[in-house]
């Protein structure tokens, strides 16, 4: 498919009437130049992403430079490792619990103020001419998870690609809550990494058709995208690279809402987007870290977060996974910690923070959002029906809330209170102030919610067959884990066809 023949699909209007508009979305994403964030000290979590708690492999009192890895997966566990975006001493080994109720232990490091690379890490990677299976090896061994929030190691994704035989891979950057905007930064400014780790990705999934998913109104983002898909395309004639252009609207980046738009399938409790539509979801910003580590030779150690005050000013920072929330405010001129809540994530969707010193982003953190505090009126329902009305998955989030406070679960499950993605919708447009994704999101997750369930199913499928056997691969001492493997090594499932060739001598050229 040649450029000038984009597939255009919009989304439906997911009830033909429920979607929201924010007006007072911010357009900073493109008018402050990137900072960088350069923290005094890092918090890093043994866990953070979907699934088991890593277990340190330094002492305190190491030294550890960047792209160091630190924590590596318990065997038999189902995990990514964690690596040092700083270089410093450890200092402190300690127990921490997260916003989001995870309670790990975190390896606390001090900068030395020297930046200094790990030797393993030092130069881009100069062997591209790798297949399939190395690919995976690199994406696993970097540590690399859903970094839209999801937190889903990459490696177990591909894996389920590869079992479902997708055929299709999309590129999610539909990210649409307001002053979230890392997404956009990344896809504008780093277009030629998104594609190329969409590329190499699909190439590890076994797809050739690639499509970007994108709100039609974000022409810059979109312009910059189309000139690197030309661009990669004449290298990788087998890869069609096509745009489906959305509405910008909130929320619609959830798998379950994408199959919806794209394919009019709604996901039932045991459906997956791969085995129900043959597609498999990445979010840029996972891509861009993908592409960072296969031709960058850099495992995940920082990450693009949008820091906002929720009124339309911030900025987007590119800050090492660890840093405090506090060192990241810093950033953000007139923020008064006591006349603000700062909230770990973006405005809708986030939690609060209530130590900021002590509370470290992870890979899964977005943004950081600082909203003024004010008194809410909070009063009865005044059963106007908006909750219900804009809610994206079809359920009545206020009488779900009601019957969860009268303990009438059972009629709560039959009004589907397990279906609710927790996009904070009903909360913000509720006139009564009532934390309605608070109840319902929490019960939902206490159920154990079907994605979750889906999830627990593909770890355990994955771990049967071995195919990540990652402690077997990793040596524990002070060593990187970016060795790709060898084709003896990997899982027997690539073959010529599934190898990808990449062209660029270390991956900066592209
Ligand atoms: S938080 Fe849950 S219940 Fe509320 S609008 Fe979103 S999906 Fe619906
Ligand atoms: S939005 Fe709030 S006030 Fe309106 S029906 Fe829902 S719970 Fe009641």
């Amino acid at each position: 498919m040649s450029l000038g023949e984009h597939k255009y699909s919009y989304l439906r209007n997911l009830r033909g009437r429920n979607a929201l508009r924010f007006s007072g979305r911010s357009s900073f994403v493109r008018e402050i130049m990137l900072e960088r964030v350069f923290p005094t000290r890092i918090i890093l979590p043994m866990k953070q992403h979907y699934g088991d708690e890593c277990i340190p492999i330094v002492k305190e009192g190491e030294h550890v430079l960047i792209g160091q890895c630190v924590g590596i997966p318990r065997e038999g566990t189902f995990a990514v490792p964690i690596h040092a975006g700083i270089s410093g001493d450890v200092t402190e080994i300690k127990r921490i619990r997260l916003p989001n109720g995870t309670e790990c232990q975190a390896i606390c490091i001090e900068s030395d103020r020297k930046r200094t690379r790990h030797p393993s890490v030092v130069l881009p990677r100069m062997e591209l001419n790798i297949s399939a299976s190395m690919v995976m090896g690199i994406i696993r061994d970097s540590g690399i998870v859903g970094l839209g929030g999801e937190g889903i190691p990459t490696i177990a994704k591909i894996n389920r690609a590869r079992q479902a035989g997708v055929n299709e891979l999309l590129v999610n950057i539909l990210q649409s809550e307001p002053y979230a905007l890392g997404d956009l930064f990344i896809a504008g400014e780093y277009s030629d990494y998104v594609i190329m780790g969409a590329v190499a990705v699909a190439g590890a999934c076994g797809v050739h058709n690639i499509s970007i998913l994108i709100a039609a109104d974000k022409t810059d983002e979109i312009e910059a995208l189309k000139i690197a898909a030309k661009r990669v395309m004449a290298e990788y004639s087998d890869f069609n690279i096509s745009f489906k252009l959305f509405r910008d609207r909130f929320p619609q980046g959830y798998y379950r809402l994408v199959a919806r738009a794209l394919y009019g399938k709604e996901l039932s409790e045991d459906d997956t987007l791969e085995d129900t539509c043959g597609a498999v979801l990445f979010n840029c910003s996972t891509l861009y870290a993908c592409w960072d580590a296969i031709g960058g030779n850099m495992p995940l150690t920082g990450r693009l977060i949008t820091i906002s005050d929720g009124e339309g000013g911030g900025h987007n920072v590119l800050a090492p996974i660890g840093t405090p929330v506090s060192e990241l405010l810093n950033t953000v001129n007139g923020i008064s910690e006591t006349e603000s809540r700062v909230i770990w994530g973006a405005c809708l969707t986030g939690l609060p923070v209530s130590d900021p010193d002590n509370t470290p982003i992870i890979k899964t953190t977005t943004a950081i959002t600082v909203v003024r505090k004010r008194e809410i009126v909070i009063t009865k329902c005044i059963h106007c029906g908006k909750c219900a009305e804009n809610c994206p998955m079809d359920i009545n989030p206020g009488l779900i809330a009601k019957l969860i406070n009268k303990r009438a679960y059972n009629v709560a499950d039959e009004e589907k209170a397990c279906e609710c993605i927790a996009c904070g919708t009903c909360s913000y447009v509720c006139p009564a102030g009532l934390d309605l994704t608070g109840s319902v999101a929490k019960y939902a997750a206490g159920l154990g919610s079907r994605k979750n369930k889906t999830l627990e199913n593909d770890i355990r499928n994955i771990k049967s067959q071995g195919s990540v056997p990652y402690t077997e691969k990793i040596s524990i001492g002070s060593v990187s884990m970016l060795e790709p493997y060898t084709e003896d090594e990997s899982s027997g499932e690539a073959d010529d066809d599934s190898r990808i060739y990449l062209p660029f001598e270390g991956g900066k050229e592209v």
